[in-house]
């Protein structure tokens, strides 16, 4: 090992998740180190769709302010489906709460905003460029984790060790904890094309017989992402970059031009394998996992960022004091704290998670699959989706779940003051 080091929590993710725990222990007194094993948070795959449930978080951390600074674009309504014939079509103004919007902030600036704020409070450590690789087991117990950078393999000792790498994380799978596939029916292809002052503004979504996409207004491009039926991206292949071009044009016509110019070979379009899944224990002795290294979410209603947010709260309000505490303890690396604490953020973060990839599920399987993808729109749905789809209630009742969240989490773990000086 080229170096030893310590903290109180090791996190191994620089994502919403991780970022966001990393902040909450910090503004807590809890010595943290975050592991990201990028050099910046500059990825194409970063979902951009901030929740009300996570704007109200921010507040609570004083921070409501700093979203403004930040150009962004704001949602007022979600539509599933597409606005001719949307499976849901909900009013975001009739939502409980302060905000009646989703802020569609860019990930990478979301995550920035977080990080400088977290460096004000003294136990923050975020290393950059810094893969972990491996957990440090010690007495039936995880004792910290081993991470690379540019200099080498080192160990980081800690009490807690938390994986919020994302649906690969490799530290839950070295925990030995294995997530149950819930099946998705559709995979994602993922690409850019630059936007255009006079383009419609906004997020939008389109179908046509077998394929949706879905556009997402970055300012001076379009984020598209084209749902295809699970495993069919060798027929798109197969059929030619020409018939792709025309599918796309023929969902989104403003594009012309455009995407056979920009979109000439496939070598311009990422392929997502959508998964959905979830781990029964998210802990054992030592060791932690939330956000999607927990439970990945599918893009369906742009959840994901906000639950692993939901999940960093929940795990700082449990957890906060007893880290603290622990950190004063000499022989904090060899006592273990008590794996019932940790099961608690499972049992709090359990129905939240599990009604959220029930909608998920049921869009995914009913209404993408069914309906758009294998063509034939909402007469597709079965009969009792088809009496739903589009009213005021159900889309309320969904809007509501997905985008206030499902029994959201406030801010309950203290701040202790950042000495002068
Ligand atoms: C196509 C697609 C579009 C989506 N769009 C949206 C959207 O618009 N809105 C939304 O809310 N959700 C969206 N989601 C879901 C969302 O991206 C995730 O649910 C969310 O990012 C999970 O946050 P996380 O912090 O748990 O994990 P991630 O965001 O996956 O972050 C994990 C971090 O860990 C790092 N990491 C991984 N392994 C290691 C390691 N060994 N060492 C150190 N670092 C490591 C990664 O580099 C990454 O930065 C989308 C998902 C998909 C598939």
């Amino acid at each position: 090992m080229d170096r030893n080091e310590t903290t109180t929590v090791a996190v191994s993710g620089g994502g919403p998740a991780g970022i966001m725990l990393g902040l909450l222990l910090a503004r807590a007194g809890v010595e943290v180190t975050v592991l990201e094993k990028h050099g910046d948070f500059l990825r194409d795959f970063r979902g951009d769709t901030v929740h009300p449930s996570t704007l109200e978080t921010l507040d609570e951390l004083g921070l409501g302010g700093q979203i403004d600074r930040i150009p962004h674009r704001k949602l007022h309504r979600l539509t599933i489906g597409s606005p001719e014939q949307p499976f849901v079509n909900g009013d975001l103004a009739k939502l409980p709460g302060r905000y009646k919007h989703i802020a569609m902030i860019p990930q990478w600036d979301f995550l920035t905003m977080l990080t400088e704020h977290a460096a004000r409070y003294p136990g923050f450590r975020l290393r950059m460029n810094a893969k972990s690789t491996g957990l440090l087991d010690e007495g039936g117990a995880t004792r910290g984790l081993v991470y690379e950078d540019a200099e080498g393999s080192h160990e980081l000792r800690a009490v807690l060790t938390v994986s919020a790498e994302g649906r690969d994380s490799a530290l839950r799978d070295a925990a030995g904890l294995t997530p149950v596939n819930l099946g998705a029916p559709i995979d994602v292809l993922w690409l850019q094309v630059s936007r255009r002052p006079d383009d419609p503004d906004g997020l939008n979504g389109r179908l046509g017989s077998g394929a949706m996409v879905v556009a997402v207004d970055r300012g001076d491009y379009w984020q598209l992402a084209y749902l295809i039926p699970k495993g069919g991206i060798e027929q798109v292949k197969a059929d030619g970059i020409k018939v792709f071009q025309d599918r796309l044009v023929e969902l989104l016509p403003f594009l012309d031009g455009r995407v056979t110019e920009e979109v000439h070979s496939f070598d311009r379009v990422a392929f997502l394998n959508v998964e959905l899944n979830r781990l029964p224990t998210w802990h054992r002795a030592g060791f932690l996992a939330i956000g999607d290294a927990a439970h990945a979410m599918s893009p369906v209603g742009g959840v994901g960022i906000n639950l692993a947010v939901q999940d960093a709260v929940a795990t700082a309000n449990l957890l906060a004091e007893r880290l603290h505490d622990a950190q004063g303890h000499p022989d904090r690396f060899t006592r273990t704290l008590n794996p019932d604490l940790l099961a608690q953020v499972r049992r709090q973060r359990w129905t939240p998670t599990v009604g959220t990839q029930a909608i998920q599920r049921l869009i995914q399987t009913q209404v993408l699959e069914r309906a758009l993808l294998r063509g034939g729109g909402m007469a597709a749905l079965p009969a009792p989706l088809r009496a739903v789809a589009g009213s005021r209630a159900w889309s309320s009742f969904i809007a509501r779940s997905m985008v206030y969240g499902i029994r959201p989490e406030h801010v309950r773990s203290p701040e202790r003051p950042v000495p002068r000086g």
